[in-house]
């Protein structure tokens, strides 16, 4: 019988993974757009997918919410999984899509809305706030992403950097236990791109849980933990942050980060 028990430092011991993708596959008819993509996530990690267009990252985030069915494979998300091609129970569908809010390249506000009524219109539908309620969040949320002062404006009145910050206060206030960013700032000019990068960045370092798939590619060394390279529906490389973006293994790595870094 063994005397000694290691601490769970030294045993290193996994963190449980807050979402799982398992063999993840995705076709449109012939067409291969993911090819068993597996990745693990604990809850408060930051991960980057970067790549070349068209080669899967939004079709990767868009199946982590079940925006979009694998055509076979598995995504657990807060507890729940779900297989594809086998029937899931609506609540299970409800609850996992309830665990992620999800920031899209065009912000898609609701031009004949407030800001404040942009992100209180959902906490009043799918969580049942009252509107003081949901209005109390909304504002505590504005104030973080340093916009409360605009909140009796209409959205057309807001730069896109703003209007992309309202965006993100908006999915905060579903209370996700992870946020998917679908290149946040590439409809933005460098500077605006910029003030949302850096809420972004403290969300980070909050400790929420991100994907973030992005051009940035000081966002994904500096914030993020780990990055993925993604090229042709397949995870290429993906390691360490530093190590990735520094001293790509894959041949397919390497020329992506040097076209990029040579642009
Ligand atoms: P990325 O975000 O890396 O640019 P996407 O995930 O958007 O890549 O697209 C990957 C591939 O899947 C592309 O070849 C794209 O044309 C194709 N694709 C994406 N959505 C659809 C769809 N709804 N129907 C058919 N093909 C699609
Ligand atoms: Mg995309």
């Amino acid at each position: 019988m063994s005397a000694t028990v290691a601490p769970a430092s030294v045993t290193s011991v996994a963190r449980p993974a807050l979402v799982q993708l398992d063999a993840i596959h995705k076709s449109y008819g012939e067409h291969v757009v993911l090819d068993d993509v597996n990745l693990k996530l604990a809850a408060g990690e930051v991960m980057a997918i970067i790549g070349p267009s068209g080669s899967g990252k939004s079709t990767l985030l868009r199946c982590v919410n079940l925006l979009e069915q694998p055509t076979s494979g598995r995504v657990t998300l807060a507890g729940v999984t779900v297989e594809a091609g086998k029937p899931t129970p609506r609540k299970d569908l409800v609850q996992l899509r309830r665990a992620v809010g999800m920031v899209f390249q065009s912000f898609n506000l609701f031009p004949h809305l407030s800001v404040l009524r942009n992100i209180c219109l959902a906490q009043e539908r799918t969580m049942g706030r009252s509107r003081a309620e949901a209005e109390s969040v909304s504002m505590q949320l504005l104030k973080r992403v340093g916009l409360a002062d605009k909140a009796e404006q209409y959205p057309a009145r807001c730069s896109g950097g703003q209007q992309q910050r309202i965006a993100i206060a908006r999915a905060l206030a579903l209370d996700p236990q992870v946020m998917l960013f679908d290149e946040p700032t590439s409809a933005l000019d460098p500077e605006l791109g910029l003030e949302v990068l850096a809420v972004m960045r403290e969300l980070a370092d909050g400790g929420m849980t991100m994907i973030v798939v992005t051009h940035e590619m000081h966002f994904a060394e500096d914030v993020s933990e780990r990055v993925l390279v993604m090229a042709d529906g397949k995870i290429v490389e993906q390691g360490p942050s530093a190590m990735v973006m520094r001293d790509p293994q894959t041949e397919r790595a390497k020329r992506f980060l040097s076209a990029v870094k040579n642009r």
